[in-house]
């Protein structure tokens, strides 16, 4: 709680606008050429970054994240995050697994200027500007810097030996909106806010390094042997997986990391409206490459996965996952906007897979349907956090929750009638029995989460900073509940009022910043009720539904039952009558 306190505290920089200042969003676009120097594990790079400021406001400084720097000490919001989840890695590191960035020397419009460390946070830092910057004009932000690659054990910037997983790893402002500025230390739990823009970065490294990365690959000199590379390897692939199926072979267990070769290459990235970029790169990536077409367009999008032969037995029908799950988001949300969704093999250790634009790395799965599960989930984060860019910090249900109603019903729509014993993967066997959960259906597997915690009154409002959930209720409470709860308010308005009014917050709101309140006024308007019921009694309070038939009564025309709200909510209840297993009908209660 001290901890939460103190990361409020710390936003004192933040500027209250008046309330009703209308919505704005600033124009962030990012040069940068980066060097991979794979011996010593770092970073070479310099940025350019033109900003230009649409708020009504004067800026006289512009706050920077410099998040490398959460791995270089055990005082970090980071390391003190780890400390109280138990986790001890970052006091006990040696020197060589921690991270950081250095050689940071901003210059704004090419003139020296002043900027400091924030006193409790070295991953956060303020240039002070030498003249304001007025509504509507744009400076050029540009600085070298290097960025020590920490230990893959830590959290989602880090190499494991020659894999290199590059993420929040340049210099970038903090997004500054209608409350002001948004400064933020890294977290591990407790996800990201930024700028839209565009991006275009040349990475620069050995030869036989293949990367997975956010944007596209222009046409152009740089890219024009790498992309002829990436449709040979996707042929070698397929051609290794054939002989291994005709010949009845087993799969390769050679994991080990070829030599770089002595030559380099330079790869360029180019994507507009996102507000991130990353990259994967390692020597050993087998490919596939697929495409799809999309449910609304007609548009094609090129899927890639790119795995070692770590879990190469499941990874042979990725593209599949790729492909399906970029069709149910983009069916049921609106068409992906982007031209390739990419799924990387990698061993970090902020669980089962993360997300970033186009780009998704993926854990050890241990089955096929862990790997079509974190597949799904994390090319649903392109819609819940690349497209629709919420706060994730502060409203972490509205991305995290969000995907994982998105990733039920995609598992619903491509596992139908299995049973959660034979599909979860999750929970042990002992437990299924103990909990006689053999003939549990998967479609309640988010309201079960929900139920185990709130029984007990340990559950937290979704509403709540991503800092203070338990581990626990990060997961029952953010994911398990908002899907739960998603899926009930599916049920309230059917399933085609609530796909509209989705895909109407959708192209409302992407490439922005939606906050709580925008999804509901966009949800109430497409859907024409008032949902203040949902909002104020499913997301911002613990108050449990808890509806019990007091009374039943025949009549002449059927049966009459009365209810009793014994719950705190003001949730509808919907009831449905049987006669033996035979559903008769079914209506909406109102609550109150
Ligand atoms: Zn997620």
């Amino acid at each position: 709680m001290n901890k939460v306190l103190a990361l409020f505290t710390f936003l004192a920089p933040v500027l209250l606008a008046a309330q009703t200042t209308p919505y704005f969003q600033q124009q962030v676009d990012h040069v940068i050429k980066v060097t991979l120097n794979d011996t010593d594990h770092e970073l070479d790079a310099e940025i350019t970054t033109t900003y230009t400021n649409n708020s009504p406001e004067v800026l006289n400084e512009i706050w920077m994240h410099l998040w490398p720097n959460a791995y270089s000490s055990a005082k970090t919001a980071m390391a003190k995050q780890q400390f109280r989840d138990g986790n001890m890695f970052m006091f006990y590191a040696l020197a060589k697994d921690m991270g950081g960035i250095e050689g940071i020397d901003f210059k704004v419009n090419n003139s020296t200027v002043a900027w400091r460390f924030d006193e409790e946070n070295p991953d956060i830092a303020v240039i002070i500007l030498n003249e304001p910057l007025a509504p509507g004009s744009t400076l050029e932000i540009t600085t070298p810097f290097k960025v020590r690659i920490p230990s893959g054990e830590i959290s989602r910037l880090g190499h494991v030996e020659e894999s290199y997983q590059i993420t929040q790893w340049y210099p970038k402002p903090a997004v500054y909106d209608r409350d002001g500025w948004h400064a933020m230390p890294y977290l591990g739990q407790g996800e990201f806010f930024s700028e839209f823009g565009t991006f275009d970065v040349h990475i620069t490294l050995p030869g036989n390094y293949t990367v997975g990365a956010t944007g596209d690959m222009p046409l152009d000199a740089d890219n024009e042997a790498e992309i002829n590379r990436l449709d040979k390897l996707d042929r070698d692939t397929r051609a290794y997986f054939r002989v291994i199926e005709e010949k009845g072979l087993d799969f390769s267990n050679n994991n080990e990391f070829p030599e770089s070769v002595d030559w380099e290459k330079t790869l360029h990235y180019h994507q507009e409206n996102v507000h991130d970029f990353a990259w994967f790169a390692d020597k050993r990536f087998k490919v596939l490459k697929d495409s799809v077409e999309l449910p609304h367009s007609g548009r094609f999008v090129t899927t890639w996965a790119m795995f070692t032969t770590n879990e190469e037995e499941l990874w042979k029908d990725a593209s599949k996952y790729l492909n399906k799950s970029t069709y149910y988001y983009s069916l049921w949300n609106g068409d992906y906007p982007y031209n390739h969704v990419t799924a990387v093999d990698g061993t970090i250790s902020a669980g089962g897979g993360m997300e970033y634009p186009n780009v998704t790395v993926i854990g050890e799965s241990g089955s096929a349907f862990s790997l079509d599960v974190v597949i799904a989930h994390e090319v649903g984060h392109n819609w819940f956090y690349g497209i629709l860019g919420s706060n994730e910090r502060t409203n972490a249900w509205m991305d995290e929750g969000l995907n994982s109603f998105n990733e039920t019903r995609y598992l619903i729509e491509n596992y139908e009638g299995k049973d959660l014993g034979l599909l979860s993967g999750q929970l042990s066997s002992k437990w299924i029995e103990r909990l006689d959960l053999t003939d549990f259906e998967y479609r309640w597997i988010d309201e079960l989460a929900y139920i185990f915690p709130a029984r007990f009154g340990a559950d937290q409002a979704l509403q709540c900073h991503s800092d203070e959930f338990s581990s626990i209720n990060y997961g029952a409470m953010v994911y398990k509940k908002t899907a739960a709860v998603f899926g009930f308010l599916r049920q309230y308005l059917g399933t085609e009022r609530f796909d509209t009014a989705m895909r109407a917050y959708f192209s409302e709101w992407k490439f922005k910043h939606p906050s709580p309140g925008d999804i509901q006024a966009s949800l109430e308007k497409s859907s024409g009720e008032d949902l203040s019921w949902f909002f104020e009694g499913w997301i911002k309070s613990t108050e449990k539904n808890d509806w019990a038939i007091v009374k039943v009564k025949r009549t002449d025309h059927g049966t009459e039952v009365k209810l009793a709200n014994r719950g705190g909510q003001s949730s509808p209840v919907e009831v449905v009558a049987f006669a033996g297993d035979r559903e008769v009908g079914r209506v909406w209660h109102e609550g109150g």
